[in-house]
């Protein structure tokens, strides 16, 4: 309703903002009205994110990393809502900054702190996947002479 009156709200038009190249990404950060929010909850974060379904799945996944329970991603509206009332607040918020997740990018609809904070964890998961990946990689290397 109110997010009429925020037309540059899409990163083509905003030369700070690389052109994501998924399609589906694009679309639905282009019209954030319109398309579904999916919520991540991550411990104690309940954030709502936009993107593509394949890209939001990933940003939760990479962000599951950093957690010993579960990042789970559920496609409506949690029944205890969002905890936090910044969190909330930034929901009407017309521009939200952009994480990139490989070649999309998904906009996380959090409070500045939690952004950071998710955007940490985001960063930790990358480098937790990458170390993972490498160790497995040396393990067949090694398994295999
Ligand atoms: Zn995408
Ligand atoms: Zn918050």
């Amino acid at each position: 309703m109110d997010s009429e009156e925020s037309p540059q709200y899409q990163s083509a038009t905003d030369p700070d903002t690389p052109p994501v190249p998924c399609k589906d990404c694009e679309a639905a950060l282009r019209s954030p009205e319109r398309s579904r929010y999916s919520f991540l909850l991550l411990d104690h974060l309940t954030t709502p994110i936009i993107g593509c379904e394949e890209h939001v799945a990933q940003f939760a996944s990479t962000c599951g990393y950093t957690t010993n329970g579960a990042a789970k991603l559920i496609e409506h509206r949690p029944a205890g809502g969002i905890r936090c009332p910044s969190c909330q607040l930034a929901g009407h918020t017309p521009r939200q900054p952009v994480i990139p997740v490989a070649d999309g990018a998904v906009a996380v609809h959090a409070c500045p702190e939690h952004q950071s904070e998710l955007l940490a964890r985001f960063q930790t998961g990358l480098e937790t996947q990458h170390r993972l990946t490498t160790a497995l990689d040396t393990a067949e290397r090694l398994d295999v002479p």
